[in-house]
């Protein structure tokens, strides 16, 4: 099975690598700006732009003649077509966005990037783009070491079971990283380690989550709630920063320390969330889990923390691939059943359930039970009938009484890119 993975480094450059990551950082800035206003040019004039492959044609002979583009080719030309291929994408989805044709929030039109104020980031699709040891190749660029061994991708490519698509390298908090995706030929087993065992799944708010299996069992998985416990210590940093006067050296020193943090939290949150799909994956052949509209979960004020400190979307994509990958199967309860609201034992649905009662009391049948276990004991049920209908057609479908939809197995999405 061919999937596409990523494997992503932090990059240790030399002082004049440093300036070279940069300067192509910035060439990447600038094609995305020079593109978009050429689009907005073009746009008021003709009320339309211009696509990827247009702007690199544009660029191509602009760039010779322009002398103020005359540094163009102190960086590697990837970088301005893969910018413009980027600028492509993102007016492609604003008009998907404003159609309604694409889900999750609604997206604006493309904005020019501020130097300091956008995330410094470029891309190689082409070139030598290599790994070795302790170091990457890049285009133009050179080798330039890294903090961790790149074994675990170059041993796939010795062996040829992979392939490099792209790098991407960006910057988070002052630091350099370059992420590879790669088409990697993975074995797949035909059945699952342990067939029949499925889970239903509870992607909670006070835990990371809490799940039902096939025996009964209840398995709960804290989860590090990186936010909740590094909060103060990002609210004192955020606070200090505050107080530092705009444009001043304290300030910068103050931003940079808060964006650390950041980053720190956003490390330990992923790592978290791999080890537990990693763990389900292996041990449950079907995993149930519920269509959560994160997007629209953001919006409410009172959930939005808990929401993006968990990663809801990220649980869910790593489940799908990892299932595939164990021979295992994903599915997706429909967005419309109501797992938190039915009783797990009777079948009672709830009319109201206010999110603040943590524990489910039936009128019906006097059960009382966490909130989170029942939607999770509701969600295994949908286990079986799931199973059967991906084999059946491997469409989402939606069969009445237990309303669900399964979802077909994908080949594994890659994260961080
Ligand atoms: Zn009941």
């Amino acid at each position: 099975m061919k999937v596409t993975q990523a494997y992503r480094f932090a990059l240790d450059p030399s002082p004049a690598q440093q300036r070279a990551l940069q300067s192509h950082a910035g060439a990447a800035r600038f094609a995305w700006n020079w593109g978009l206003a050429r689009c907005q040019e073009r746009y008021r004039t003709e009320g339309k732009w211009y696509s990827g492959t247009e702007l690199h044609r544009l660029w191509n002979l602009e760039k010779k003649f322009d002398p103020a583009l005359a540094w163009w080719g102190e960086n590697s030309k990837c970088v301005y077509q893969e910018a413009f291929r980027d600028l492509d994408r993102a007016l492609g989805n604003f008009i998907k966005s404003r159609k309604g044709e694409r889900k999750g929030r609604r997206l604006g039109f493309p904005r020019f990037k501020k130097r300091g104020k956008c995330r410094d980031s470029f891309r190689f699709s082409t070139g030598t783009i290599r790994c070795a040891g302790p170091t990457v190749t890049l285009p133009r660029l050179g080798t330039i070491a890294t903090y961790e061994s790149t074994r675990k991708l170059n041993c796939r490519l010795e062996a040829g079971t992979a392939r490099i698509l792209s790098a991407t390298v960006t910057r988070t908090a002052q630091r350099w990283f370059v992420s590879f995706t790669a088409e990697v030929e993975r074995a797949v087993p035909q059945r699952h380690a342990r067939p029949g065992s499925a889970i239903g799944i509870d992607l909670g708010v006070k835990t990371l989550l809490v799940g039902v299996d096939d025996r009964g069992n209840v398995v709960t998985i804290p989860g590090p709630r990186p936010l909740g416990t590094a909060l103060r210590k990002l609210r004192d940093a955020s606070r200090a920063h505050a107080r530092k006067r705009p444009g001043s050296a304290n300030r910068r020193k103050s931003a940079a320390r808060l964006a650390r943090i950041h980053a720190k939290v956003a490390n330990v949150r992923v790592d978290a969330l791999h080890k537990a799909t990693s763990m389900l994956a292996a041990r449950y052949q079907t995993v149930v889990a519920e269509d959560l509209n994160v997007a629209g979960m953001s919006r409410n004020r009172l959930l939005a923390r808990a929401v993006s400190d968990q990663g809801f979307g990220q649980v869910r994509r790593m489940l799908r691939y990892k299932t595939a990958w164990n021979g295992g199967v994903l599915v997706i309860a429909d967005r419309f059943y109501a797992s938190s609201k039915t009783c797990s034992a009777c079948g009672t649905v709830k009319t109201k359930l206010p999110l603040s009662e943590r524990t489910y009391s039936c009128q019906t049948c006097g059960l009382v039970i966490d909130r989170d276990v029942n939607a999770a004991r509701n969600l295994l049920k949908l286990a079986a009938s799931g199973a059967e209908s991906l084999s059946a057609c491997g469409a989402a479908v939606r069969p009445g009484a237990a309303g669900h939809a399964s979802v077909r197995q994908e080949p594994g999405t890659p994260y961080g890119v």
